[in-house]
């Protein structure tokens, strides 16, 4: 997938899809109410994708990011999670610079398919199979989700668990069409290897975005 850095003006424009303020439902900030700006665009293509609609990037033109801050900023969020899609297919140093000097956190969700730009508090990284993460994102990353769709797919997070730094949390998650059939297997493996944690879609069971 090309990125044209021209038409979003280095970062100044960026495809959203949406921008909300929820509570965070997954990983180590699960419970944390917080803004989120979902970013269009994916070339990985999880099959069990939740957000399949956010791929084509041309189904979302460019938004200003001012647009988005204003908006950010206007409700008493301490951090924004920057999810997509996969937002680290573009230049995120501008949204990231102008988050924090409004004083929000940055967080971010991705599979680092891409070299990922921007300035994160926090960077948890779900990798996937199919588009391995690239460059050194394991070592940045301070959480690593991931999910887990059948046990055979353990293997997949043993392997990521062994490039990330000593300091990065561990969670499994389970695919949420698959949660009845797998959580057991991921509860008595985290029991056995209590290094992992067990994440959940809280914000599902919530009923909440
Ligand atoms: S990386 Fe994320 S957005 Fe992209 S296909 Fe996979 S689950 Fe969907």
């Amino acid at each position: 997938m090309n990125v044209n850095l021209e038409i979003l003006e280095n970062g100044k424009l960026l495809p959203l899809v949406e921008d909300f303020y929820t509570i965070q439902g997954e990983g180590f900030h699960m419970g944390k109410p917080a803004y989120f700006i979902r970013l269009g665009g994916c070339d990985v293509g999880c099959e069990w994708c939740d957000a399949k609609f956010t791929w084509n990037p041309k189904t979302f033109p460019p938004v200003f990011v001012d647009e988005i801050l204003s908006r950010a900023s206007s409700f008493p969020a301490q951090a924004a999670v920057i999810t997509g899609g996969e937002p680290s297919l573009y230049p995120l140093d501008y949204l990231c610079s102008e988050l924090k000097k409004k004083g929000i956190e940055t967080f971010i969700e991705t599979s680092g398919a891409h070299t990922l730009s921007g300035i994160w508090d926090w960077i948890c990284l779900s990798p996937k199979k199919q588009q391995a993460p690239v460059g050194n994102i394991h070592q940045l990353a301070n959480e690593l989700k991931v999910i887990i769709e059948q046990e055979k797919d353990l293997i997949w997070a043993e392997e990521n668990a062994a490039k990330v730094s000593q300091e990065c949390l561990l969670y499994l998650q389970p695919e949420w069409s698959k949660y009845k059939k797998i959580i057991q297997p991921l509860v008595g493996y985290a029991k056995q290897y209590p290094k992992w944690n067990i994440s959940i879609q809280a914000h599902k069971f919530m009923n909440i975005p």
